[in-house]
């Protein structure tokens, strides 16, 4: 399948659809004698997260604002949900979510519903909208993010249902949107899009399309913008990092990805996320010699099983995962490894699981996300005859979270009487008078500041300070700020 490169010099028909909207929500709002307002609900993965900034940047240029009710999604002008079918339970909140909103378009008409994202990519639940909710204004997939102007405009003007779901595996760059970020410290920039790899157990090739790299003097131009604009901290997107370039021409790898964003100056720069068949020894090497590269390496290894793991399609067999684990160890100081494990994959044995269990121990992982393997439609394994059963699946989840937990705990506790630096994301849910952050390998640390060193009336979001740990917890290390170390 071909590449569509969009320039973002020839978005006519974009500009015109964002001009058309902004007429129209600006009538809306001498009609009802007030703001036209929105919400955006995102689902899933950072790069979710990325494509919801791009979304929310195309509606404020429509004249639209931030509803202030937070959490109530269904009081605004304009709803927008960005789904993802990776995540457990997504349906769930989707179809739970549309029957809330009904009551919101039946007091007021001119409520508007949009829903996107990976979801949209599986016929049923596309189907299911047009059938049951009627009310539903626009329904598009990730790949038409960028002619969301033109798919709203249409929708408006037909004023009925409009579904566009596509598969044009496009690339845009980012100045081709309006980004409204979300976070004044960290900014989230994607470098390439979609997947190649087909692991038979995720939607994301067919949702998000083929693996097409953005352009590297592009991406160079966007991270100095932000640098200069008091960025801190880069987070380089993709499905599979480590691949990208592999399309281009220029030749530019990860690698040069990665040492750019560091040669800018960035405090930290971190990235997401690595394939083990991917990840170069040169990555390690930058990660080790880089102070402003995250000392955190996540690399999902899915199972201990080199059965399991070819059934997943996962190319790469336990112990060559093994020894980049202990590549990383040994060469990136004080770095922190993380994982994704799926359990109860169809066909998963006993003895394939304790292989798991095995691998886990062996990797000791500072942290994992782990899974219960349920069905996703419109996937490969979903037609594996040999599904698990669910009470074994949680059964031996419990085991493999039990084990896990205890060497998160173990990573913690190491943490306790030293000190780290840390990036503040701001008040922490933990209690009053405490806040959060992170430290440069991902760990996440809740800290009190002593009076005398607190700053009067200033807002602590990306201020860097340095924290010494006094307890650990299972997911969280606690401390108290020594004090700031961007002064
Ligand atoms: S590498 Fe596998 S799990 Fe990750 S996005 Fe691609 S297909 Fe999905």
């Amino acid at each position: 399948m071909s590449i569509v490169k969009i320039d973002s010099n020839d978005n006519t028909e974009f500009k015109s659809a964002t001009e058309e909207l902004g007429v129209y929500f600006s009538s809306l709002a001498a009609k009802k004698g007030r703001k036209i307002t929105y919400n955006v609900l995102t689902y899933g993965c950072q790069l979710n997260e990325s494509d919801s900034e791009k979304l929310e940047g195309m509606l404020m240029s429509f004249g639209l604002t931030h509803t202030e009710e937070e959490g109530e999604l269904a009081k605004a002008d304009v709803i927008l949900m960005n789904t993802c079918s990776v995540r457990e339970n997504a349906d769930k909140h989707l179809f739970g979510n549309l029957g809330v909103f009904k009551s919101s378009v039946k007091q007021d008409k001119d409520t508007i519903v949009i829903i996107c994202g990976c979801m949209m990519k599986v016929e049923e639940n596309v189907e299911r909208i047009r059938r049951s909710y009627p009310y539903v204004d626009l329904v598009f997939d990730p790949q038409q993010i960028h002619r969301f102007p033109v798919l709203l405009r249409d929708s408006l003007r037909k004023s009925k249902q409009l579904v566009n779901i596509g598969a044009i595996d496009y690339i845009a760059e980012d100045d081709y949107f309006p980004i409204a970020r979300q976070r004044k410290f960290r900014a989230l920039v994607p470098i390439m899009y979609g997947c190649n790899n087909f692991c038979t157990y995720c939607i994301v090739p067919y949702a998000r399309g083929r693996e097409r790299s953005r352009n590297f003097d592009n991406i160079v131009i966007e991270l100095k913008d932000l640098y200069s604009r008091g960025y801190k901290e880069v987070m380089l997107l993709g499905q599979n990092v480590n691949s990208y370039g592999l399309n281009n021409e220029d030749g530019k790898t990860f690698k040069d990805v990665l040492e750019a964003a560091s040669d800018i100056g960035f405090n930290r720069v971190r990235f997401m996320s690595s394939h083990p068949k991917d990840l170069s020894d040169e990555v390690i090497d930058l990660m080790a010699t880089r102070p402003n590269i995250e000392k955190h390496l996540h690399l999902a290894m899915q199972s201990g099983s080199n059965k399991v793991l070819k059934r997943m399609n996962r190319p790469y067999s336990i112990e060559q995962f093994l020894d980049i684990a202990s590549k990383f160890r040994s060469k990136v100081e004080g770095g922190s490894l993380t994982t994704d494990i799926i359990v109860g994959f169809p066909g998963e044995t006993e003895e394939d699981f304790c292989e798991t269990l095995k691998a886990v121990e062996k990797a000791a992982f500072d942290a994992a996300f782990t899974f219960q393997y349920s069905i996703r439609p419109g996937t490969k394994a979903a037609a594996y005859e040999d599904q698990i059963p669910k009470d074994v699946v949680t059964e031996r989840f419990d085991r493999l979270l039990k084990i896990q937990n205890d060497l998160a705990f173990k990573s913690n506790e190491d943490k306790v009487g030293k000190t780290f630096e840390v990036l503040i994301e701001g008040m922490s849910k933990a209690g009053k008078g405490t806040y959060t952050g992170r430290t440069l390998s991902n760990h996440l640390v809740n800290f009190t500041i002593p009076e005398d060193i607190m700053p009067q009336d200033e807002d602590l979001e990306g201020r860097l300070g340095i924290v010494r740990i006094d307890h650990a917890r299972p997911y969280s290390i606690d401390g108290v700020l020594e004090r700031f170390s961007d002064v």
